[in-house]
């Protein structure tokens, strides 16, 4: 394939997006042209010279743009709106809220009832094992960031001062606040941003399909990984690691679910090193792959877990950590020498966000959400799978509602040449076409609504299949 390729096709992309965007919007005559956001992720993938897309509205599945095109929104948002765009109990669970008390705060042992009542909710709905407390935050980068000053905090209280290092793994994502990218093993996230922080240490990326060798079976792979693991445990030493952060399925690397065997193999050698296990659930929690957490779906005994997004189903920024019952008891002893906690937000507990996320939580219970993903993932994944076998797919993968593509000449070891940006013109090519879908290089995302229906699975899947068809001809 790669002889025939154009090799300008990356302008190309560009090109097509800016002229797409001229026919169709007026949007230089708005001001929208060249704006003045320094916007996230956004200078260096698209220019911001050129139309940004700017979403107006929201409708179940479906949001419109400033010109009333309707777009399937195959991401959710960013992997967060799970009752999609339009859920009328949330915006009526804020009203009520912002008209009764639009904020108080949660130091200094005063708070407000809604985070109260959210923190309780959300220790009966993680059942993967007891949890003590819940700590509010407003996204789950902040979470993550508390998370290490919670255990650094913890390691301290126990006189274990050395027991300071985090390992996370290469791809993951947990954040873009100073310890959430030094989390992250993604390189745009430290390139240029002195990151990481010389106290995290990656390990390997479970991805069977790209990393495995030769006639090595994914249980091999994942015993491979988890020496691995050991072996940098033991070269730091023991006694310096605090922590191992893990997303259940990588989310913004590119969509990984875990191989065989991997988390019940990691899980014992962090244990055996008395090595905390944090299970950053921002993009997993709240059913999207089929159980209410990923903790569930692979047997993980966390110590400490992440929420945010589906948490509030993106209506509100709300995050948490869910911290074990002997991490808040030291915890809570500690701060008792000490005589404070001295962590947290203004807007921690904030109590529109909590009284959105109660909502939210109650909705899932109520629609029996978990089941309806069940219900609907193998029409998603199976739709989307029998385009395997195009030219252009090395790998599609995921789980319950969450999807990853990835172009590739069919091996993964045959990518093509980033300035193809082939990712980037199956995303133009949906979006055309009026769907959304997360684009990183040549990898593409979904993760669309919990409440997706079949008949929309069945556009996405369509609107995905005609995406393809130009894509191939555009490349081969
Ligand atoms: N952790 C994971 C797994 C994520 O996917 C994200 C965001 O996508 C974060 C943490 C960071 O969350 P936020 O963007 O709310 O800070």
């Amino acid at each position: 394939l790669q002889s025939h390729a154009p090799p300008y096709i990356a302008s190309v992309a560009r090109l097509m997006s800016s002229e797409a965007s001229l026919q169709t919007d007026p949007t230089d005559e708005r001001g929208f042209k060249g704006h003045d956001m320094l916007a996230p992720f956004t200078a260096g993938w698209q220019s911001t010279d050129l139309h940004p897309l700017v979403i107006e509205k929201s409708e179940g599945s479906y949001v419109y743009d400033i010109n009333g095109k309707k777009y399937l929104d195959a991401l959710a948002g960013l992997w967060c709106t799970a009752l999609g765009g339009s859920e009328p109990r949330l915006v009526e669970a804020a009203t009520a809220q912002l008209k009764k008390l639009p904020f108080y705060h949660s130091f200094w042992n005063r708070t407000t009832k809604p985070s109260l009542d959210l923190a309780k909710e959300l220790l009966e709905t993680f059942t993967a094992r007891k949890m003590g407390k819940v700590f509010f935050t407003n996204s789950g980068s902040e979470a993550n960031d508390s998370q290490v000053k919670l255990v650094w905090y913890y390691n301290n209280a126990l006189g274990r001062p050395n027991k300071k290092k985090f390992i996370a793994r290469a791809k993951s994502y947990h954040g873009s606040t100073l310890i959430a990218a030094s989390l992250s093993g993604l390189p745009a996230l430290h390139q240029k941003f002195d990151l990481p922080a010389p106290f995290v240490l990656h390990t390997d990326c479970p991805h069977y399909w790209r990393f495995h060798l030769p006639g090595e079976t994914e249980e091999e792979f994942s015993t491979r990984l988890a020496n691995n693991l050991e072996n940098l445990i033991l070269k730091e030493g023991p006694d310096t690691i605090a922590a191992f952060i893990a997303e259940p399925v990588m989310g913004a690397g590119g969509v990984i679910p875990p191989p065989k065997t991997y988390f019940e193999k990691i899980q014992a050698v962090v244990k055996k090193y008395d090595i905390l296990f944090i299970a950053d659930e921002v993009i997993t929690a709240f059913g999207r792959l089929g159980t209410m957490f990923g903790c569930d779906k692979y047997n993980i005994q966390p110590d400490l877990v992440s929420v945010a997004k589906a948490l509030s189903s993106g209506y509100m920024p709300i995050g948490a950590i869910l911290v074990s019952p002997e991490i808040s008891e030291v915890i809570h002893s500690q701060s008792n020498k000490l005589g404070s906690f001295a962590h947290g937000f203004t807007y921690s507990g904030h109590p529109l966000s909590c009284a959105v996320a109660l909502e939210t939580l109650k909705i899932y219970k109520e629609r029996n959400i978990v089941e309806h993903v069940q219900a609907i993932s193998p029409r998603f994944q199976e739709g989307i799978r029998s385009f395997s076998e195009s030219p252009i797919i090395g790998e599609i993968r995921g789980t319950g509602l969450i999807l990853g593509t990835e172009f590739t000449d069919k091996s993964p070891n045959a990518t093509f040449p980033p300035e193809w940006g082939v990712g980037a013109i199956f995303g133009l090519e949906c979006e055309k076409r009026g769907m959304l879908v997360r684009v990183a290089g040549d990898s593409i995302m979904m993760s669309p609504p919990f409440i997706i229906s079949p008949s929309e699975v069945d556009e996405l899947i369509s609107i995905y299949g005609e995406a393809l068809k130009n894509t191939e001809q555009r490349v081969a």
